[in-house]
């Protein structure tokens, strides 16, 4: 069995202090027919709080230029914003970080984790895992924990892939981060679309066994209603759902003591509008301009009204009170 990376880490402090507690990670069932286990209900919920920290303009510019460019300041200015939003409610999280992004800006990963917050991987380039062989997802993914860990003095024990790409909770991915040291995932969004999503997995917090052990998988947020599954966890729907029923659904995910994992973007916290100033754009590059800057505030007002009314915290303290 793998021995998670945590313990390689030098940092200061005891051996049961710099040790992250672990779920029952030994009753592993390596069966192809049980790739998933169910984790104890937890009586007293908290939710996580994750962002994924990656550029506004990466997809955009890889899909119509072929390049991704040049990590803007854009990533900074915004992050900054975010991070004296938190601050203000006494607030920690989770940062799943692309690795360009901590290349052109290492002094942002320090300061991010000086202020407390942890530090997650969100793959080197964004690139979705369907467009990676198992061995290029590989190496690229060592090559950025390293520095990952190096900047912010933390064990990376999280991951989230880039548009929740992983598509089966029996993808080879899993068996990669468990190899390369990963405790737990956070790229499972629970609900089918036409782009992403697993709808029929569970929607709470639950192992995966791989052939190289178990990883906790903490699923994106979402809320039964209806007889259906809604997502709740951020993006388009927190800008279109009234603020009502996501109250709504955050005091009955509580109620059912189901921890809530929800992410936002840097740049749903940018000031005045976001766009790379072609001239002769193409109907594609006119929607992601809507999609970047449309009604972007809500995310940011929705945010700070749920951190107000509800515990948010890292995902590595939900994962150590699986312990
Ligand atoms: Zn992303």
């Amino acid at each position: 069995m793998v021995t998670p990376r945590a313990p390689q880490i030098p940092r200061r402090g005891n051996e049961s202090e710099r040790r992250p507690s672990r779920p029952d990670l030994d009753s592993v069932d390596l069966s192809p027919e049980q790739r998933t286990t169910c984790l104890p209900e937890q009586t007293a919920a908290h939710h996580a709080l994750t962002i994924d920290l990656e550029d506004w303009h990466e997809g955009m510019l890889r899909r119509l230029t072929g390049s991704i460019g040049r990590v803007s300041q854009t990533v900074k200015t915004c992050t900054h914003r975010l991070l004296d939003l938190l601050d203000a409610h006494e607030t920690r999280a989770t940062f799943f970080v692309v690795g360009n992004v901590a290349e052109e800006h290492p002094e942002l990963i320090r300061e991010i984790a000086r202020r407390g917050h942890e530090i997650g991987s969100h793959t080197h380039l964004h690139l979705p895992i369907y467009q990676q062989t198992r061995a290029e997802f590989r190496d690229a993914m060592d090559g950025t924990v390293k520095l990952l860990q190096d900047l912010s003095n933390q064990p990376i024990l999280g991951f989230r892939a880039p548009l929740f790409s992983v598509g089966s909770v029996s993808h080879w991915c899993f068996e990669v981060l468990r190899e390369l040291g990963f405790a737990y995932d956070s790229s499972v969004f629970p609900v089918g679309s036409s782009r992403y999503g697993i709808a029929n997995c569970p929607d709470t917090p639950f192992k995966i066994n791989t052939p190289s052990g178990p990883i906790v998988e903490f699923p994106i947020a979402s809320w039964q209603v209806w007889g259906k599954r809604v997502p709740v966890g951020g993006g388009s729907y927190f800008r279109f759902l009234p603020i009502a029923l996501l109250r709504k659904a955050f005091k009955d995910l509580e109620q059912r003591h189901h921890p809530a994992v929800i992410y936002v973007h840097p740049y749903e916290f940018h000031d005045g509008w976001l766009e790379v100033g072609w001239r002769k754009p193409k109907p594609v590059y006119l929607k992601y301009l809507v999609l970047h800057n449309f009604a972007t505030r809500l995310i940011a007002q929705r945010l700070s009204v749920l951190l107000k009314e509800h515990r948010f915290g890292t995902l590595r303290r939900l994962y150590e009170g699986y312990a």
